[in-house]
């Protein structure tokens, strides 16, 4: 039987001692079980976001957390700034869309982090603006965008910053309340190394003011019924029960290992992962400085095709990469994630498949020499 190695950037792979925990049976939700399981779960997500505020969690994947950011933050007619630096960000500006919220674009060259100075300038000159909507880690390019950065410009202003935090969450810091974050969505399957399902959204008061007075249509999604029910650790609806009860595990992670060396963890990966690419003669599509360390984003060389890499890896050998999004990318670029469950003998078994493929393809390069640079770091 075939391995199936998960090294793309959601869903990851589930470590065994939480599938064991989604395969038990189901509880009621309406009991103290459950409620004592729901709280911590809250306590471990505000943790991992060094956060005061609000986490609200919902029955979806990540995309339902953004949906509910865009219901409930802004009107049809309201203006907003979306950043679009690739294919996740652009979904800010499509979802702003079918809620018919006016959304001016400031679109970054994809592989590069956002100018603030862009964002303030729109800012200073309209301060009925609304929101601004940026992602943490742009998946689709490999690119962190530094939050930092755009909070001390949003910060001062009436407008709140949300972030797509779908696939940073755990994987890279982001300091929601020091870095003045009012809103973060993410979900349960990619740092948190478990099933799509639950998503969740971390809401900052001067946030919660503009759901108060939101007109956009919601039912599902509406943020003031979880805040109400939130208050009683409860949920308006049904939540998605055996991810929950998991999430209480995969959560103990942070606060066991710490932070600080948890981000270390991913980045030491991302190291070594960049720099088998390199000893392949292989170059790295997002710039060096605001290169994410969730995920590497490798070009593939002129006249190999990326999406048959990709799928030699997937369907030969077991190993999952990403290929690329978008026009831009579609069989230019591979990526491999280092988020959740992914160690380092992973990650060499993954470049070591990458090497046998290029080889298969007709690309020259000294055999093993990706592993060796990985290894290299690895045993730095
Ligand atoms: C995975 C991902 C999403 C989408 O999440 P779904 O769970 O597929 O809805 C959104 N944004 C980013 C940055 C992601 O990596």
């Amino acid at each position: 039987m075939k391995r199936n190695l998960l090294l793309t950037p959601g869903p990851t792979q589930i470590p065994p001692y939480l599938c064991a925990e989604l395969g038990k049976p189901i509880i009621h939700h309406r009991t103290p079980q459950f409620q004592q399981a729901l709280k911590e779960v809250v306590e471990g997500l505000k943790f991992v976001l060094q956060t005061k505020n609000d986490v609200f969690l919902l029955a979806s994947s990540g995309t339902g957390a953004m949906e509910a950011s865009v219901a409930n933050l802004a009107s049809c007619g309201d203006k907003v700034i979306c950043v679009e630096g690739g294919k996740f960000g652009e979904r800010w500006t499509e979802l702003c869309k079918a809620y018919g919220i006016n959304a001016q674009v400031v679109k970054v060259p994809w592989g590069k982090d956002v100018d603030p100075m862009k964002i303030k300038e729109l800012l200073d000159a309209d301060k009925d603006i609304k929101a601004v909507f940026v992602t943490h880690c742009e998946t689709s390019t490999g690119v962190t965008t530094n939050i930092k950065a755009v909070g001390d410009v949003v910060k001062n202003t009436p407008a709140v910053l949300v972030v797509d935090a779908i696939s940073g969450f755990g994987v890279t810091d982001l300091k929601t309340d020091e870095w003045n974050v009012d809103v973060v969505a993410s979900a349960s399957h990619k740092g948190l190394m478990l099933s799509p399902g639950v998503s969740f959204v971390c809401v900052s008061p001067k946030a919660f003011k503009l759901m108060e007075v939101s007109k956009s249509p919601r039912y599902y999604f509406d943020l003031r019924k979880a805040k109400k029910t939130m208050e009683k650790i409860d949920t308006p609806f049904t939540p998605a029960i055996g991810i929950v009860l998991a999430l209480q595990e995969s959560l103990k992670r942070f606060k066991v290992e710490g932070l600080e060396n948890i981000f270390g963890y991913y980045a030491k990966l991302a190291k070594g992962t960049r720099a088998a690419a390199k000893a392949l003669g292989l170059t790295l599509f997002p710039d060096e400085s605001c290169m994410s360390t969730a995920l590497t984003t490798i070009n593939v060389p002129e006249g190999i095709d990326g999406e048959k890499v990709m799928k030699i890896m997937r369907d030969t050998y077991g190993i999952s990469v990403a290929g690329g999004q978008g026009e831009e990318l579609k069989g230019k670029v591979i990526r491999i994630a280092h988020m959740g469950c992914v160690d380092e003998y992973d990650i060499l078994s993954g470049i070591s498949c990458l090497e046998k493929v290029l080889k298969e393809l007709g690309y020259k390069f000294t055999l093993g020499a990706g592993v060796a640079a990985a290894q290299k770091v690895f045993n730095e």
